[in-house]
Order: structure tokens, then C-alpha cells, then sequence
């Protein structure tokens, strides 16, 4: 990856996030620029599964394409420009409507929770982002520049952000990781709701998430790895 083209790791990145069922015809995955950090890239409207790299566009920070551009784009593309203008730490963003994760965004006694080694790398108490609080009955698409501000103020400094009755945005500090989190918070999504079919359930204190949250960039490139290779 390191002699990689932007466009190409993030296209890989698009067909990893479907093939291990983060994204599916929907969500979008997107990097920030490597020289220019006021710029991303993200691809035309299309699912994830099936982008190439002539198909990754070029935007500003307002989320609008840099240049002529006369492909169809994703309509929740603003959340990716708000969250690299309010995060300069993050490099990569995902917004997905997992399966996985969708039940936390439904019901209201269900709290996503860590299970998992692995599943630390979401960190502790991650919040909701309810669009209905701030903005009453709309579609439940964030296509408006407030909307997308909001969300990422929601977001914080945390690494993911729950939507009500919506999905989920994940940040990282590059694609890598940013995989990793996306994956691993539906796995343990996933887990959390099997387990809970049998009783009570036992979860990560906050100071465990923190001992095991950190994760060296051999446990991200291992995985990366691993995902890589399944897209043949
Ligand atoms: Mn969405």
C-alpha cells in the first residue's frame, strides 16, 4: 500500500468495507487528501463494492467536487467535509448502515457496548446523533451543511457516532485503521446482540477499553492483509 495511489487504497477500501458487509448498495468511504489537508477523496455516487480508481472524486471541505464533474454524487457527502474540517486528527471516515450496528440505533434500552478485545478499538461511550433533536421530521439523509456540522460535533472526539434510526460514522487516522474500527465495532455489535439472547452480559470496563484499545499498526496491517486478499 505504501507505493499505492490515494484513489487505489481507497477504492480497495470500498470493495473491503462491502465484502466483510459494513457497506452494502449504500455508505460511502472516504480519505483525506495526503498533500493537500484542506481536500478529499471520495468516490461518485456508486456502491462501494463496485469502485474503481477512475471512479474516486476529488472535493473541498465544503464537500464540493475540485474541478469539473459531471458524475452523479452521494448526497450524504457533507458529513465527510464537516468531520475533516472539525477533526484534524482524522484521515478517513466511513458512514454505513450495517445491520450489525442498526438495532443500537433503534431500540432504546440497547447500548452498544465492548465486548471484545478487538471490538475496543470503538473506545467508550459512544454517542448518538438523533437529527430529529435538532432538525424535527426529515428524510433522515444528512445533506444539508448544518446537519453534517451537527453530526460532527456529536461525534467529538470520539472514534464513532451512532445516527437514531439511521446508521453509523466511523472515524481513523488512516484507512487502515479506519477498516479495523469499522469492522470490528459490527463484529462486536453482532456478538453483544447473540449474547444477550441468553441473559444478562458481561462488557469491557472503561479502563479495559483503554489497556486494549491500542492497537500497533502490525495488528492493523495483519488485518488489512486478511481482508485484502479476499477481494481475489
Ligand atoms: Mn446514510
Amino acid at each position: 500500500m505504501i507505493d499505492e495511489t490515494p484513489q487505489a487504497a481507497l477504492a480497495a477500501a470500498n470493495r473491503i468495507l462491502a465484502h466483510e458487509n459494513v457497506l452494502d448498495a449504500f455508505g460511502h468511504v472516504s480519505v483525506r487528501h495526503p498533500e493537500k489537508p484542506d481536500h478529499f477523496y471520495l468516490s461518485r455516487s456508486l456502491a462501494p463494492e463496485l469502485v474503481k480508481d477512475d471512479d474516486i472524486v476529488e472535493f473541498d471541505l465544503t464537500s464540493q467536487p475540485v474541478g469539473p464533474c459531471d458524475v452523479p454524487l452521494y448526497s450524504e457527502r457533507v458529513i465527510h467535509g464537516a468531520i475533516y474540517r472539525a477533526r484534524p486528527d482524522v484521515n478517513a471516515i466511513c458512514h454505513h448502515h450495517a445491520a450489525a450496528v442498526l438495532p443500537f440505533c433503534l431500540a432504546h434500552d440497547l447500548r452498544l457496548r465492548v465486548v471484545t478485545q478487538l471490538g475496543a478499538t470503538m473506545g467508550s461511550d459512544i454517542p448518538m446523533w438523533d437529527q430529529r433533536d435538532k432538525f424535527g421530521a426529515t428524510n433522515h439523509l444528512v445533506t444539508r451543511a448544518e446537519e453534517a456540522a451537527s453530526l460532527a460535533g456529536c461525534l467529538g472526539s470520539h472514534s464513532m457516532v451512532l445516527m437514531k434510526r439511521h446508521g453509523a460514522t466511523v472515524v481513523g487516522k488512516d484507512l487502515r485503521e479506519l477498516a479495523f474500527r469499522s469492522i470490528y465495532s459490527c463484529r462486536d455489535a453482532e456478538l453483544q446482540l447473540r449474547a444477550l439472547a441468553h441473559g444478562p452480559i458481561d462488557v469491557f470496563t472503561p479502563d479495559e477499553i483503554a489497556l486494549a484499545g491500542k492497537f500497533p499498526e502490525a495488528t492493523l496491517s495483519r488485518a488489512w492483509a486478511l481482508w485484502r486478499s479476499r477481494l481475489g
